[in-house]
């Protein structure tokens, strides 16, 4: 599965980034339109590859950017939600241009153990 192991290597980057000893709640990532990532079972993944390491019970939350068509006629180059749209001159086949980024954005960490609220 194709977000499973976008996952795994996600976990290990923010394994590296996270502070020793902090509680990692939140981990936000951008991702373009050409991965093709499904939401849901991306934090699927995200709960699974996590369950059993110090990320388990974070929250992975997804910025799924648009489309960046450009035009091959007139070179308009837009942002679209979706990767198939006829340009305003007429061409029928934008190609889109950019979109395959996958950033690790923000770590939120509660560095304070004191205030863990573990039942
Ligand atoms: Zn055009």
């Amino acid at each position: 599965m194709h977000e499973f192991s976008i996952a795994e290597a996600l976990a290990a980057q923010v394994l590296r980034h996270a502070p020793v000893g902090g509680r990692v709640r939140e981990v936000e990532i951008r991702v373009g339109a050409l991965r093709g990532l499904e939401p849901e079972a991306m934090k699927m993944s995200w709960d699974a590859v996590t369950h059993d390491t110090p990320l388990a019970g974070s929250v992975l939350r997804l910025d799924l950017r648009p489309w960046s068509l450009v035009c091959p006629a007139c070179g308009r180059t837009w942002e679209s939600p979706v990767p198939f749209e006829t340009c305003r001159c007429g061409e029928t086949s934008p190609r889109p241009t950019a979109g395959d980024e996958l950033n690790l954005m923000s770590i939120t960490v509660d560095e304070d153990e004191t205030t863990a609220e573990e039942a």
